[in-house]
Order: C-alpha cells, then sequence, then structure tokens
C-alpha cells in the first residue's frame, strides 16, 4: 500500500483526540498519517510524558526490567558506498581502514561469550574483500564454536543467494536500516548509484528468508520533513519488522554532510515511544548515537520504551576507527568488557542486564497476554 500523500502540519491536539489515537496503536492497529504526524509534532508537555510513560510501563509488562545486550563486532570499516551521511563511506581520505580476519572475529565471540553475550552482531561496511562466501564462512565457524548463540548480521545489501547462504551458515538475524522511506529524502541523503528500490527488495527478501529483521532510521538527518518520519511509520506497519534502530543523526567528519546540525535527542525518544506502543514485541535498542550526543541518551531511551543495548565487543584499537559520526562513544560503559559499569547505571534507573539471547517472540508465542 502506498501512503506517501503530503500530511498537514497539526498544531494542537486535544486530549480527547490524544486517547484515541493512543488507544487505537495499543489494540494493535496502524494510525493514519494524520495520526503519526500528530503524535510527533503536537503533543503537549503532559501528552509527551504520557506518551513516554505508557511506552515505558507496555516494554516492562512485556520484558520486565531486563535489558537485553548484543555483542557488537565491528568486522570492517571499508565499504564500497559513498552516503552522504556516513563516516566510513568510500571517499572519506581522513580514516584509517581496518578489517578483522576470520581469527579475530572468532576471538571477540571468545571474549564476550567469556562476559556472558548470548549475541554476537556483527556489523561493518559493504567491504568487496569480505565476500559473500568468506562471510558465509565465518557464521558457520561462530555456529559451530558457539551453537546456542544468536548471531546477527548487519553488513548491507547482498543478493538474495548471499542472504539465503548466510541463514543456512546460521545466522538469525539482520539489520539493514532503510534509513528513510521518502524517495526524494533518500536522494538527498545518497548517491546516484544507490536505490532505495533496492534496500526496501533487500528487506522484503530477508523477511521472506526467515531472519529476525531489524530496519530503521535516523531521526534529523539532512532534508527530513514530518513528512518523511510519517512515510518511515507507515513502511514499517507494511514491514512489520522484528527489531527496529532508530538513532538521532549526528555529523561526521569530512563528509558533504560534517557541518549539518544533529538531530533531535526528544524527537527521537518521541519515535521510540510511539514504536514502543505501535510493535510492542519489538527489540528496539537504545542506540549508542543517543548515548553519543546525551550523556544519559541510553538511560533516557530505556525509559522512552527501548530494551535493548549493544556494547562494543570490537578489539580495543579498531573501535575508535568504527567512527560512523564523530566522537562516537566506544569506551568505558559502551565496552563489552565493563558491563558492570552499564549495569550500574541501568540501576540506578531500575533496570538490569540480562544476557537471555533475546529472541524475537510475539506476545501470544510467549505465554503473556
Ligand atoms: S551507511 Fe553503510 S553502506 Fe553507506 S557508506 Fe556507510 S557503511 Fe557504507
Amino acid at each position: 500500500m502506498e501512503r506517501l500523500e503530503a500530511t498537514k502540519p497539526i498544531d494542537f491536539l486535544t486530549d480527547t483526540a490524544y486517547e484515541a489515537f493512543v488507544q487505537r496503536l495499543t489494540s494493535g492497529e496502524p494510525l493514519e498519517r494524520h495520526g503519526y504526524a500528530a503524535l510527533l509534532s503536537a503533543l503537549t508537555e503532559e501528552q509527551a510524558a504520557d506518551l513516554q510513560q505508557r511506552a515505558r510501563r507496555t516494554a516492562q509488562i512485556r520484558f520486565g526490567t531486563g535489558i537485553y545486550v548484543r555483542g557488537l563486532i565491528e568486522i570492517s570499516n571499508y565499504c564500497r558506498n559513498n552516503c552522504y551521511y556516513c563516516g566510513i563511506r568510500r571517499s572519506n581520505p581522513a580514516i584509517s581502514r581496518y578489517r578483522l580476519s576470520e581469527e579475530d572475529i572468532l576471538a571477540c565471540c571468545r571474549q564476550g561469550a567469556d562476559i556472558g553475550f548470548r549475541t554476537f552482531v556483527l556489523q561493518g561496511g559493504e567491504d568487496p574483500q569480505q565476500d559473500d562466501a568468506w562471510l558465509a564462512e565465518v557464521v558457520r565457524s561462530i555456529r559451530r564454536s558457539f551453537p546456542e548463540h544468536a548471531i546477527t548480521l548487519s553488513v548491507g545489501e547482498r543478493s538474495e543467494e548471499a542472504y539465503r547462504t548466510f541463514r543456512e551458515a546460521g545466522a538469525d538475524r539482520y539489520l539493514l536500516r532503510h534509513e528513510t522511506r521518502n524517495p526524494g529524502h533518500y536522494a538527498r541523503l545518497h548517491p546516484k548509484e544507490m536505490s532505495l528500490e533496492h534496500r526496501l527488495g533487500c528487506l522484503n527478501t530477508l523477511k521472506q528468508l526467515g531472519f529476525q529483521t531489524g530496519a530503521g532510521m535516523m531521526v534529523g538527518s539532512p532534508g527530513q520533513t514530518l513528512d518523511c518520519l510519517v512515510d518511515d511509520l507507515c513502511f514499517l506497519d507494511e514491514l512489520q519488522p522484528e527489531m527496529i534502530g532508530v538513532g538521532p543523526f549526528i555529523p561526521a567528519s569530512h563528509t558533504p554532510f560534517a557541518r549539518e546540525q544533529a538531530g533531535s535527542i526528544e524527537l527521537t525518544l518521541r519515535l521510540l515511544s510511539l514504536l514502543r506502543l505501535r510493535f510492542p514485541d519489538v527489540l528496539l535498542p537504545a542506540t549508542t548515537a543517543l548515548a553519543t550526543l546525551d550523556p544519559d541518551g541510553r538511560e533516557k531511551g530505556i525509559l522512552a520504551g527501548a530494551n535493548v543495548l549493544m556494547p562494543n565487543l570490537s578489539p580495543s584499537d579498531v573501535r575508535s576507527k568504527y567512527a560512523l559520526y564523530a566522537h562516537k562513544r566506544c569506551m568505558g560503559d559502551e565496552a563489552a568488557e565493563q558491563l558492570s559499569l552499564l549495569d550500574g547505571r541501568l540501576q540506578r534507573i531500575g533496570y538490569r542486564i540480562v544476557f537471555e539471547r533475546g529472541d524475537y517472540q510475539p506476545a501470544v508465542q510467549a505465554g503473556a497476554e
């Protein structure tokens, strides 16, 4: 269903209209465009606080106060693409490139498993040297060594055949943010050789192959309007992803957007709450971008309805090189080996780390209401 028509700005939402939108969301129904636009742009302070509280309560009913942790392994900062917003884009001459070997990656997994992680997330640019056959072999090796662990891939757009091979090799989940569903906005963020249709096709293929599939978008990327975000929400309604990654845009040095403004934390939190109410079972990270812009961003994300964190498990000498944006946090309480710091911070807001695999499970299957 195509729902890309323009959305009229809304200045004010009565409590009655607000309640009707929230009731519809919590009953499992998508909103029309004007409903999403209203919840994103027209809430009073009291309504915004209420939305967040309801989202937090929804997450707690579904997941308790446990926050899933995933060990993030950044396998390569080479990329054949040139997305305008990305710090590791092909044309950035100012970063020091690296790629991990299979042995490096397995060593990260071993370290992560010793700490207690039950999910490994292999994330990287579209590095031609880490080709499909190589990556499938890495997944097979991890699967052999860690038969009980979840393997998540986040390595961009690949062919259907490649995705199928990864799945057969033992990968369980795949993250591929769509970044924007709006064609004009997509063209503002990406060079001509990249295609929104192809990105969306990849997401559909991943779903069909049975991956727990993650989509998502930056908030406040250059050229993004309220309409774009509404397009994103309508698209997520159609895709029904198992994971959604939403974080504020942060400009990266030496990119075409280096001088742009960062995205809004408040709007990011609003989106997290809206998504939690719309998709109560979805796996929703409080992203590193949120923690980079605001020292308490991670906690704020959780209090807005997020239920996943992804501490950095990459070798410490490469962490600062995976600079998707400026000043990305990767040490201290973002570091996998310092989980006690993270757990302490979570406990201060009434939450705790849990080391379960944390697969996507609709509430009906999980035995909840
Ligand atoms: S956003 Fe992804 S595909 Fe685009 S340049 Fe960065 S790593 Fe490559």
